[in-house]
């Protein structure tokens, strides 16, 4: 993965895309932060993304996160991203990056797991250096541990949901709660309020 905003800079022509610079280098909450952007881009999918030392982390998920621990959905690693980005929501224009609509699916706050555990103890950079993230999350649609793990011999990970009290096979959110957590608004909406 990169391990910094020198992708994110460079992919981007910001003033015309009108996706945040990155200002901000840390969020100001007790604990880092995740968000989930929906982004109907080329192809419908969900950015999860981890606040780690100052950046978002950030995987593609095709079909987005699942609250069932039976399924496992396929992640791919995209560059960091701003911690700002976090309250993007918006239409990036034609001809840009990842040009499409972009809404907040889901956000909050997230523990590492792994660095709670004292026979493990790892930080979130050791977690992802070794291809094994555990976080809960406290989010408004999803809550409780996931699990990203690398895939041996690929560069694919996948995303998990962990068996806790919070899993749930029988819900799916990303078809029952489809808008944002910010704003209420479906894709469609900010495409006409935001759209050219
Ligand atoms: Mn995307």
């Amino acid at each position: 993965m990169t391990d910094d905003l020198a992708a994110y800079r460079h992919r981007r022509d910001l003033a015309a895309s009108g996706e945040p610079e990155g200002s901000a280098s840390s969020s100001s909450g007790e604990h880092p932060i995740f968000v989930i952007q929906k982004h109907d881009a080329r192809t419908l999918h969900y950015d999860v993304r981890l606040e780690v030392d100052g950046v978002l982390k950030s995987w593609a998920v095709p079909k987005g996160p699942s609250t069932d621990p039976s399924v496992r959905r396929l992640a791919q690693p995209t560059e960091d991203h701003p911690l700002d980005y976090a309250r993007f929501e918006g239409v990036i224009p034609e001809g840009h990056y990842g040009a499409g609509t972009v809404l907040v699916w889901d956000t909050g706050t997230y523990r590492n797991l792994r660095a709670e555990k004292p026979d493990d103890g790892a930080s979130m950079q050791q977690s992802l250096e070794e291809g094994k993230v555990e976080v809960w999350l406290d989010g408004r649609k999803l809550r409780g541990g996931y699990a990203l793990i690398r895939m041996k011999d690929r560069d694919g990970w996948l995303l998990i949901k962990m068996n806790d009290d919070e899993a749930d096979a029988r819900r799916n959110p990303v078809r029952t709660e489809p808008d944002s957590v910010l704003t209420g608004r479906s894709l469609d909406e900010i495409r006409a309020q935001e759209g050219d």
